[in-house]
């Protein structure tokens, strides 16, 4: 696919409680397009098996993640789980500039400060609801990273997470995960066709007025 240069890039925020499959369909959204790009957030949170620096999170102490929020270098930032989780300004504001979509895999806190920023018109933000509490309970279990006490912390915040649900665009069921993917792609799809998002229609229309001009002379 190709990027568009006739318009800033829109800001596609994922939320869900934890074990929804949000970080499974931002995967699979980043392989179907090669022109979004991933927010890669900054956490104090250890890295799990198999994370790589700079590739799922920036991983950072405390006080180093500190230094980023008081030299304004967080989009947004917020507590979640008891660790420090933010999304670094630059790389957002960089792709935009350039007409590229930018992805967030954040919580409900990151994605309300990021409706109330200046950048609330490129806004396009998505809540991932399990099927069922058993389901995610298992899916937080079968992902097989976190302690038995982590996964029980995380089920016990589920229920205030899912209360933000009214808060997004779009709410998606995510039973199966191929439906819930193909569902994604349409929003996203729909919402850069949006006319307030695509300057560059003026310009066709205004050439169209010159063709009908052109057939009466
Ligand atoms: P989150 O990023 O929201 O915490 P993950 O994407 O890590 O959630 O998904 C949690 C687990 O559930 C993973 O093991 C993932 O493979 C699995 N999963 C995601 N979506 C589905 C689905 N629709 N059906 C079954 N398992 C799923
Ligand atoms: P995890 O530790 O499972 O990777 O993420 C835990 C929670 O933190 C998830 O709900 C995830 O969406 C959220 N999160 C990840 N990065 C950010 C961020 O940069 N800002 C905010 N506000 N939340 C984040």
């Amino acid at each position: 696919m190709t990027i568009s240069h006739t318009r800033r890039g829109l800001l596609i925020i994922l939320s869900s409680p934890s074990g929804a499959g949000k970080s499974t369909l931002a995967n699979r959204l980043m392989g179907w397009d090669d022109t979004l790009s991933f927010s890669v957030s900054a956490t104090t949170r250890a890295p799990r098996k198999g994370e790589v620096d700079g590739r799922e999170y920036y991983f950072r102490t405390k006080p180093e993640f500190q230094q980023m929020v008081k030299n304004d270098e967080m989009l947004e930032h917020a507590e979640v789980f008891g660790n420090l989780y933010g999304s670094p300004k630059a790389p957002v504001e960089a792709a935009i500039s350039q007409g590229r979509d930018v992805l967030f895999d954040i919580d409900w806190q990151g994605g309300q400060q990021i409706v109330n920023s200046v950048l609330k018109n490129a806004v396009v933000s998505v809540f991932i609801l399990p099927p069922s509490i058993p389901e995610l309970a298992r899916r937080l279990t079968e992902r097989g990273q976190d302690s038995a006490e982590v996964i029980a912390g995380r089920m016990t915040k589920s229920q205030s997470e899912i209360s933000h649900w009214a808060e997004y665009d779009y709410v998606l069921v995510n039973d199966d995960i191929d439906a819930c993917e193909a569902r994604l792609k349409t929003i996203l799809q729909a919402e850069r066709l949006k006319r307030t998002r695509r300057p560059s229609l003026l310009e066709h229309v205004r050439k169209l007025d010159q063709e009908f001009k052109d057939l009466t002379t």
